[in-house]
């Protein structure tokens, strides 16, 4: 039907295991929801939903497969409990499903946080839904792991008893800078600091956000931490306070004139007319090239018409290409990492070139595009007084991080 369900802790371990590995094929597509309806009794069905950014109630109630009516009276419902009026991200929402019934929800709980909940239930006469609130007796734990990757990274993060939301949470943080497919190799590493919630019986029953991560790859750090830079707003920072969440820069030189666009143009030095599948920027000879995004150098060498050229591998989706380099960035070699803005190499005009000049190309998919036509979520930069608090937030988590070390140890 369309819905797929995100109950996954009451699988067993191999099941876990399948899952993740597709949803981590999957998860570029951003489905971290997934199916388990093989559990369920035939008339009665249970869906949870995980919300997630960019989601409205309307929009998560228009996954389900009922009838107009009784969308409409779920949302009002959800609309007039005040404590729900804001919508936040992994927020569990549950739904029952009597399949004999003709309005089919017969009642449905939202998670307030994760000790809270509201349980809305159906009062047949009158048509609507009776809500209660109700305590839910967890207890938050901060886990932390580390691990050395022997064999796979959700293998090994399966093995320290990591929970596939988690796992799937941290693949999708990194997929901005990181191809899971090319460039985990063994002997790699990550450390992790997430929130788990336990029941009575100290059984894990649900788990919460990544605090921090660090990914270790070729023995360069890759770190983030959560931070909350507006009141309900979380996004993921590197240590020096940008998001993770980059874009690529349209423009990766700075003090440059854009003199040939993307597009067909008669060739300056061929002379007839042909497709340009980059970007010029006129710039004296000299002027430093930045990396547009974060990524691993795959080329820096000669490429023919191109001259001296570096590429780089940002993720499994976008890779750039720099060509007519006078030199190369110092240490900017193949199998190298690159942050966003560090400089690659210096503008020249080696290789088929007229005159000084950047020949930048953004591929998709192994797909040369207008990189002038790009659009990818901002990357934000934390300044000022967000700059100095993410500081402090930061000094916390690091001080968390070594005490939970004290007591692995
Ligand atoms: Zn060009």
């Amino acid at each position: 039907m369309g819905i797929i369900i995100s109950s996954v802790y009451s699988l067993d371990k191999e099941k876990q295991q399948d899952q993740v590995k597709s949803s981590l094929d999957n998860i570029y597509l951003k489905k971290t929801i997934k199916e388990i309806t093989e559990n369920l009794e035939p008339r009665y069905e249970i869906i949870i939903y995980k919300s997630m950014s960019g989601d409205t109630y309307e929009s998560i109630l228009n996954k389900l497969n009922i009838d107009i009516d009784e969308k409409k009276l779920l949302l009002n419902t959800i609309l007039n409990e005040k404590s729900l009026k804001i919508l936040r991200i992994n927020q569990n929402f549950t739904f029952k499903f009597d399949n004999l019934a003709s309005q089919k929800i017969s009642e449905f709980k939202i998670e307030t946080d994760k000790k809270n909940e509201i349980l809305f239930t159906k009062s047949e006469v009158e048509k609507k839904f009776l809500s209660k609130k109700i305590k839910k007796n967890f207890t938050k734990k901060t886990v932390y792991k580390e691990t050395v990757i022997s064999n796979s990274l959700y293998s090994s993060a399966i093995n320290l008893g990591i929970k596939p939301n988690i796992i799937i949470e941290f693949a999708r943080l990194y997929g901005f800078q990181v191809d899971f497919q090319r460039d985990i190799w063994k002997d790699d590493s990550f450390q992790i600091i997430y929130e788990e919630f336990v029941n009575e019986n100290d059984k894990v029953v649900d788990t919460g956000e990544i605090i921090f991560a660090n990914l270790n790859l070729q023995n360069k750090d890759l770190q983030l931490y959560k931070f909350e830079y507006e009141k309900n707003k979380i996004d993921y920072f590197d240590e020096n306070g940008k998001s993770i969440r980059k874009t690529l820069m349209k423009t990766p030189i700075n003090g440059a004139r854009l003199s040939s666009s993307y597009g067909k143009r008669k060739h300056p030095i061929l002379g007839y007319t042909k497709m340009h599948t980059g970007t010029d920027f006129a710039a004296p000879t000299g002027t430093p090239i930045m990396a547009s995004g974060d990524g691993k150098v795959t080329k820096a060498g000669w490429c023919g018409g191109g001259g001296n050229c570096v590429k780089i591998r940002h993720n499994s989706k976008y890779q750039t290409v720099y060509a007519h380099m006078s030199k190369f960035g110092r240490n900017i070699k193949r199998g190298v990492r690159v942050k966003q803005g560090q400089i690659i190499g210096y503008v020249g005009s080696t290789g088929m070139s007229t005159g000084p000049h950047l020949h930048y190309e953004v591929i998709e998919n192994g797909k040369k595009i207008n990189s002038q036509k790009l659009k990818l979520p901002s990357g934000k930069i934390l300044k000022g007084e967000e700059r100095k608090k993410f500081e402090v937030d930061k000094i916390k988590i690091d001080v968390l991080k070594s005490n939970l070390i004290v007591k692995l140890n």
